[in-house]
Parts: structure tokens; sequence; C-alpha cells
């Protein structure tokens, strides 16, 4: 390695960086220029994964490179070798979308204490956090509550409840709203700080009508940005540092309407939203057909 490319860096840096891995080949250069009293926290995001654990399309019976969280687990070991700080969350659509998740949904089923393969095979790759996506709905609340109860990570969604109270935070929710991650961070001079990492849940209010006869009765849900706007205080009178927002939810119009399915633009100016991770569109963005839908890139 030539000093010119990295000429802030120092010895103990250079050492602490590199032990972070040891098939580290390249070193990120936010991981390489942090400065001592300053860490880099890098964000990895799956999203609607639909039961695709390996690269394999069950419905012309032949293995594919194209989807797969066997496949995106070696970008994901990559990263964390690379990166001094990580964490890997995801954005919700899990359980259902091929024919496994039908198998499990009405063949298999799910027994108290059966694991899914999908929550396994997050469970392996290790996740920090999760939220719940609008197709988990599918097959019930007894299917996804026993779906997920096998997670080893926490699973967060603020916007749906068991029981609605007279505001968002008087709700009793499906899910915890959030959690708030007490996590250790690595600044460029090697020394850990810790970090209280938040993490806030959404999806949309549409699973009312799109699962009505799962839903109703059982559970409610409210809009996202009025359900954000209540809780991001909160978490921050809970000591969150930082608070991410896993928005199952579309990049659609800049303005907020009320019960707005596609809001994570709107969601993004929530005061104390930090970071935001979306989905749910199966969209490259930026790309062209953004554009398209008149969405700006
Ligand atoms: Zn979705």
């Amino acid at each position: 390695m030539r000093r010119t490319l990295l000429p802030a860096m120092t010895r103990r840096t250079f050492l602490a960086s590199t032990t972070a891995g040891a098939t580290l080949t390249f070193l990120h250069p936010f991981s390489a220029h942090a400065a001592a009293g300053q860490a880099h926290l890098r964000l990895m995001e799956t999203t609607d994964l639909h039961v695709h654990v390996f690269p394999y399309d069950y419905y012309s019976d032949k293995p594919v490179d194209t989807v797969g969280l066997a496949r995106t687990a070696a970008h994901v070991a990559d990263i964390r070798a690379e990166a001094t700080n990580s964490v890997l969350l995801d954005n919700g659509d899990l359980i259902q979308g091929n024919p496994m998740g039908d198998y499990i949904a009405y063949e298999r089923g799910m027994s108290e204490g059966d694991m899914h393969p999908i929550i396994e095979a997050m469970n392996t790759v290790g996740f920090d956090a999760a939220t719940i996506g609008n197709h988990e709905f599918n097959y019930g609340l007894d299917f996804l509550m026993k779906s997920m109860a096998g997670a080893d990570f926490p699973v967060v969604l603020s916007n749906v409840a068991t029981e609605a109270g007279a505001a968002p935070r008087d709700d009793t929710t499906l899910f915890r709203p959030y959690v708030i991650l007490d996590r250790m961070v690595t600044d460029g001079a090697g020394e850990e700080h810790a970090l209280k990492l938040g993490i806030i849940g959404f999806t949309p209010p549409q699973v009312m009508n799109w699962d009505r006869r799962h839903l109703e009765g059982n559970v409610t849900a409210r809009d996202i940005v009025e359900t954000a706007q209540a809780y991001v205080p909160e978490m921050k009178e809970a000591g969150a540092d930082i608070i991410i927002a896993l928005s199952h939810s579309g990049i659609g119009a800049d303005a907020h309407t009320d019960g707005m399915e596609n809001a994570s633009v709107p969601l993004a100016a929530v005061d104390g939203i930090d970071a935001l991770m979306t989905g749910h569109h199966h969209l490259v963005f930026p790309g062209p057909k953004y554009e398209a839908t008149g969405v700006a890139p």
C-alpha cells in the first residue's frame, strides 16, 4: 500500500482497521479516514426478501443467481470485514412471495416453537433488527407471530396496534414500536465509544384493506408520518443518539397526505430521524423507473 493514498492514517489506525477481518483486501475510505474521536458506522439493509433463502427459482425449479439471502450473505461478510463498525437491518416482506412461503403457510404450518426458514437464515447471517412488511399479514396474525417468534433479533413496528389509544403513544402495538440498541463503535484512533442506536419500523396502513379478512377486528393501522412524529421524541428522551427509520414504504410524493402508502419522503423530513431505509417498491433507486413515475432521483 502506498502511503500517499492514506495520508491521515496513523500506524495505529491502520492496524486497528486491518485486524477487523482476516479476509480484508480493501479498506473502504470511510473506515480508513475516520479521525480520532470520529467513528464511521456502515448501515446495511435487506428488503423484500420474500422467502428467498437460496439462489433458487422454485417456479421454474432451477438455480438462479439473482436472488437469495445466501448470496447476499457473502456481501454482508465482505462489508463487515471492511467496515470498522456496521449494522445489518431488514425492511420486511420476509415470509411470503415464493412457493416455499406458501408451502410453509399452507402445507407444513407453523406450530409453537417451529422455525420459519427465512428467519432461521436471517439468524444465521446475524441481523441487528427488522421491521414488518405488508405481506407479513398475508397468512394471518397467528402465523405471523409464530414465524417472528424465532427471530434472534428485535422486530419493530410502530403503526399497527392491537388496541388503539387516543394517540399513537397510547396504543398497544402488535410488535414493539422501536428498540434502542446499545452498541460499541470504534473510532479512528481505535478507541471504543458507546452508541445508542434507535430503530423504529413502519408498514403501509393499507394492510387493513389488503388483508382485511385477517386484520379487521384484530388490529388497526395508523398513518406512518403521524406515528413517527409521536415516537421519535420518545426515542430521543430514552437516549437514542441516532435514529434509523425502517420504512417498508416506497419513495412516493414529497407532500404528506393522510394514510399514504409510499410515505418515505415525508417520513425522512420528520425531525429527529437521521437515516431512513425504504423498500416495498422492488425498484433500484435512483433509476429509470423512478423517473418514469415522476419521482425525482
Ligand atoms: Zn411490500
